[in-house]
């Protein structure tokens, strides 16, 4: 067993470190505003190859290990945790099209994706159907060369600023559940595409809300693999990107547990530093214990996914433990700031509302649990069924 990064993923983390210290962190509150995200700072995210990680070789991108891009999802959180729902999205869409996509939307799309021109959201979610995700109705039913979309997709992250969505809809009326569900690439500069931007408790840069189709026609080749397999494709996806989830939450959360100890050294009370109160630095402690745990929980998923190997189950404990963990030690490092704590020129307020909308997204805390525990007791005793 070896815990340790190579000299290339050490050099990549400091590098990213680099960045996030010196560009994204300044900045952070600056986007707290919901003001769209201009695209040359997309671009000079894709300048430091964070946008390109899951793309192939062969299509502009760099082919990353999943480990080297849990690293660039801790490291940039440290800055900004909304600039990894970046790399969480073009991840995996390129992820998706890479595998799926017919060669023409492959060229098409993957070298912008990997440039950072284009951003890609994914739709599944609809105002009736999260955690049962197999209950969605939005419908693509073909006619001629077209599908033809019909229906909403609720909650969907880069909503307001994405130029096209791997939209994930029923492609036949006599299928029921998971079977039904095919996935589609919806460039959505299209005919019948309306957006609705979400006024969001955080993750402002995101630009969350709802994408509304009312007869927007998508080219048949825009199908990503077969007829009925795109289920399974958004769920192969969740598993390794709770990972990345988690590793964002700890990256900001560990940010966080360095700003307290600087805090703690300097803050006196009643003649001492706040450093030298076992009741401060006994927290900071258990905080920090907590964040190392569940970040090699979280490498440990991207580790199994890179060698091939299942990794459902330390997806959703990673999922579950790393946003929770972060959440806690945030509220700590605001409590123990006092008022300057509380304040909006701190970030740490902002933090924890971000990492709040994570907790939820890609899959809640019950919906992990129900993860782990369909893989101990097998799925006679599934939880959503
Ligand atoms: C910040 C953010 C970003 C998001 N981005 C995207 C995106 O890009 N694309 C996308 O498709 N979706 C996205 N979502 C939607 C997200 O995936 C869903 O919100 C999530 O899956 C939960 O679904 P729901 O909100 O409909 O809650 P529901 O499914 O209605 O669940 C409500 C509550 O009931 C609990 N619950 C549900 N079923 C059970 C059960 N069987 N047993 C016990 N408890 C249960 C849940 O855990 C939850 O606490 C995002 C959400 C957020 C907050």
């Amino acid at each position: 067993m070896d815990f340790g990064f190579s000299d290339e993923e050490k050099l990549f983390a400091e590098s990213l470190r680099q960045f996030a210290r010196t560009k994204l962190k300044p900045e952070y509150r600056k986007w707290d505003a919901g003001t769209p995200y201009p695209r040359e700072k997309l671009r000079e995210l894709a300048s430091m190859g964070v946008t390109a990680l899951r793309v192939p070789e062969a299509y502009g991108g760099v082919d990353a290990s999943y480990v080297m891009t849990g690293i660039a999802s801790e490291e940039l959180a440290r800055g900004d945790y909304n600039v990894t729902l970046f790399l969480q999205l073009g991840a995996m869409c390129a992820n998706i099209i890479a595998k799926h996509g017919s060669e023409g939307v492959r060229r098409e799309w993957l070298p912008t994706i990997a440039s950072g021109e284009r951003l890609l959201a994914l739709g599944l979610t609809e105002p009736g159907a999260g955690s049962d995700a197999a209950a969605i109705k939005t419908r693509a039913l073909r006619e001629g060369d077209y599908y033809v979309l019909q229906g909403e997709k609720a909650s969907i992250t880069f909503a307001g600023s994405a130029d096209a969505c791997i939209v994930f809809a029923r492609t036949s009326e006599s299928e029921r559940g998971a079977r039904g569900i095919s996935a589609l690439l919806v460039p959505l500069d299209i005919p019948g595409v309306s957006r609705q931007v979400y006024p969001s408790a955080g993750e402002k840069l995101t630009r969350r809300g709802s994408l509304i189709f009312d007869g927007a026609r998508v080219p048949a080749d825009h199908l990503l693999g077969a007829e009925g397999g795109g289920f399974a494709q958004a769920l192969s996806g969740f598993d390794y990107n709770r990972a990345l989830i988690a590793l964002a939450s700890l990256g900001a959360a560990q940010e966080s547990l360095e700003e307290t100890i600087e805090h703690a050294k300097q803050r006196t009370t009643f003649g001492r530093p706040l450093a030298e109160r076992e009741g401060v630095s006994f927290q900071i402690a258990e905080h920090l214990t907590l964040v190392a745990s569940a970040r090699l929980l979280a490498y440990q998923c991207l580790a199994l996914c890179d060698r091939g190997q299942r990794h459902s189950k330390e997806g959703a404990m990673a999922k579950w433990l790393g946003p929770k963990v972060a959440v806690e030690a945030i509220h700590a490092c605001i409590i123990l700031h006092g008022w300057m704590g509380y304040s909006d020129e701190m970030p740490f307020v902002q933090r924890l509302r971000d990492v709040i909308g994570l907790e939820i997204g890609d899959g809640t805390p019950e919906i992990m649990k129900g993860i782990i525990a369909r893989e101990t007791f097998g799925r006679n005793f599934m939880i959503y069924k």
